[in-house]
């Protein structure tokens, strides 16, 4: 079977405290492969960030006509700041074969998986999540849509998340991180057969 060559596109999502940030930085040192995309943002950096590491920090004029010269793949405004991923080192990545990783929120995610189908969803719960889907499993009368759906559920602001390709519960941060990694392998073999 011939593997897919272009780069698999993975998006993660998550709610905070799910510790997304630890998980990616682990998984970029154990694995080769995984470029990490830098997004744009008119949020102020806070202590300890540096321009061009966690974010490029744009003033709102700046990241507006980005917009309007289509430099972003998605773009979204998160709690009064705009966020979005510049496309052209995307693009030049994946091509490259290096399977890219985006950090956004859901309704970004939405968008680039509308934009490009292919894209792979991961959604990040802390442990709490699990022992809430044991209990809705427990009632034994659900089947495991309507179990991912009701967790879904519990969870109001995360509208959007039922899109999702897999739920990863960051339980043990070594495991989670060997399942991402062996979520998005697979990935490129599934690709492949298309
Ligand atoms: P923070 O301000 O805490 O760094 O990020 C706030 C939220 O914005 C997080 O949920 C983060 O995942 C999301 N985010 C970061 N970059 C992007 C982006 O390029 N696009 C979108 N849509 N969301 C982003």
């Amino acid at each position: 079977m011939e593997m897919n060559k272009k780069g698999i596109l993975t998006v993660v999502s998550g709610f905070s405290g799910a510790g997304k940030g630890t998980l990616m930085k682990e998984l970029l040192k154990k694995y080769d492969g995984y470029m990490l995309s830098i997004s744009a943002t008119t949020r102020k950096p806070r202590e300890g960030e540096v321009d061009g590491r966690e974010y490029f920090f744009k003033q709102t004029e700046e990241f507006e006509k980005m917009i309007q010269d289509g430099q972003f793949i998605e773009y979204a405004n998160y709690v009064g700041n705009y966020y979005g991923t510049p496309k052209a080192y995307v693009d030049e990545q994946l091509a490259k074969g290096k399977d890219v990783i985006l950090e956004i929120e859901i309704q970004g995610a939405l968008k680039v998986k509308e934009r490009f189908p292919d894209t792979l969803l991961l959604f990040v719960t802390p442990p709490a999540a699990d022992e809430l889907e044991r209990r809705l499993a427990g009632r034994g009368t659900e089947d495991e849509k309507t179990i991912r759906n009701r967790l879904c559920r519990a969870y109001e602001e995360a509208e959007g998340v039922e899109e999702y390709d897999y739920l990863l519960i960051n339980d043990k941060l070594e495991e989670c991180v060997d399942m991402m990694h062996n979520i998005i392998q697979s990935e490129h073999y599934r690709t492949s057969r298309n």
